[in-house]
């Protein structure tokens, strides 16, 4: 009897260190797609184009009158479309 005890707390305990790892696995994918994410974009995003709607990164973005822009032409002509 003292034998199956044993046993049963020897698998409950392997599959509580499976969990936890399993967990921290996850946890550790997560952080790592996050800082690829920050490579890509390294001043912290993505933003639009307030004149043609063009995704740039915002480090390359021209800023005018609070709005963003993918270029001097297009910020000259100001938010549109
Ligand atoms: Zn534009």
């Amino acid at each position: 009897m003292g034998k199956i005890l044993f046993w049963l707390v020897v698998i409950l305990v392997a599959l509580l260190v499976a969990r936890i790892a399993a967990r921290s696995a996850v946890k550790g994918q997560r952080q790592a797609s996050r800082r690829a994410d920050a490579t890509r974009f390294p001043e912290g995003g993505m933003v639009r184009c307030a004149h043609c709607g063009i995704h740039l990164a915002s480090s390359e973005a021209v800023r005018r009158k609070g709005y963003n822009y993918c270029s001097l032409a297009h910020s000259l002509k100001g938010p549109g479309k």
